[in-house]
């Protein structure tokens, strides 16, 4: 008994520490991400949520070709850093919707605008030189 409450405990902890890592609002991001850079042309009422999915980090589905929903799968986004990345690889399905190859030249275009804008350099290296300068 006492080791079934030993691992409950354990995996109580464990989760809750998962948890607190994982983007807890992936359409705030999304809005955010909008604004700074896709200058708001996206879509503004993309649904953007979590839900299981086959094998797939994450899809984008339209629902008309103007209206869109992101899922993404919580057990391959568990941390929010892992997240922002996919949703802004979705962002960029957005933008090139209409684009005939899945990840074709406009798609890589996309994604290498967002890195010439350090959006990736925002998500892997800033966050954790603004976690240094409110320590020191
Ligand atoms: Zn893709």
């Amino acid at each position: 008994m006492k080791r079934f409450i030993l691992v409950a405990s354990l995996l109580f902890i464990w989760s809750t520490i998962i948890t607190a890592q994982q983007c807890e609002n992936p359409k705030a991001w999304y809005n955010s991400y909008n604004e700074i850079y896709f200058d708001n042309e996206l879509p503004k009422d993309t649904i953007v949520k979590y839900k299981i999915l086959d094998k797939q980090m994450a899809v984008t589905q339209s629902i008309d070709g103007k209206h869109f929903i992101i899922d993404l799968d919580p057990k391959y986004n568990l941390a929010a850093r892992t997240a922002h990345t996919v949703l802004l690889h979705e962002m960029c399905h957005i933008e090139t919707w209409n684009e005939k190859e899945e990840h074709g030249y406009q798609w890589i275009g996309c994604m290498k605008r967002l890195e010439k804008m350090n959006a990736y350099d925002n998500i892997w290296i800033d966050a954790y030189s603004k976690k240094l300068k409110t320590i020191q």
